[in-house]
């Protein structure tokens, strides 16, 4: 049984978007509209199987922004501009060390 609030008797749940939940429309319409003026989109260790979070690369280079993956095998890597395929804490490591040695 799911845990109840002890006030309102609600079910408490996680600030999450759960499996199968759907993503509230603020936040996609956020997700969006950032994406859509960015001018460079990471996808940091997210396999992009999971809609409708998905489409936002697509949505990102025909708005004429340069993406770059660090996933392996993304359906977005031919269009991609630098493709990393190294595990995310080792790369997220090398950006790290080259920022504070500019
Ligand atoms: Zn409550």
């Amino acid at each position: 049984m799911s845990p109840r609030c002890d006030d309102c008797k609600k079910t408490i749940k996680p600030d999450v978007i759960l499996f199968g939940d759907p993503l509230p429309a603020s936040v996609y319409q956020e997700a969006t509209d950032l994406v859509m003026n960015c001018t460079l989109l990471l996808i940091l260790g997210f396999p992009l199987v999971v809609h409708p979070v998905a489409a936002l690369p697509g949505l990102a280079l025909k708005n004429g922004a340069k993406i770059s993956s660090t996933f392996s095998r993304l359906p977005y890597d031919r269009y991609a501009h630098v493709v990393v395929y190294r595990p995310l804490g080792e790369f997220c490591q090398e950006i790290l060390d080259r920022i504070e040695n500019l």
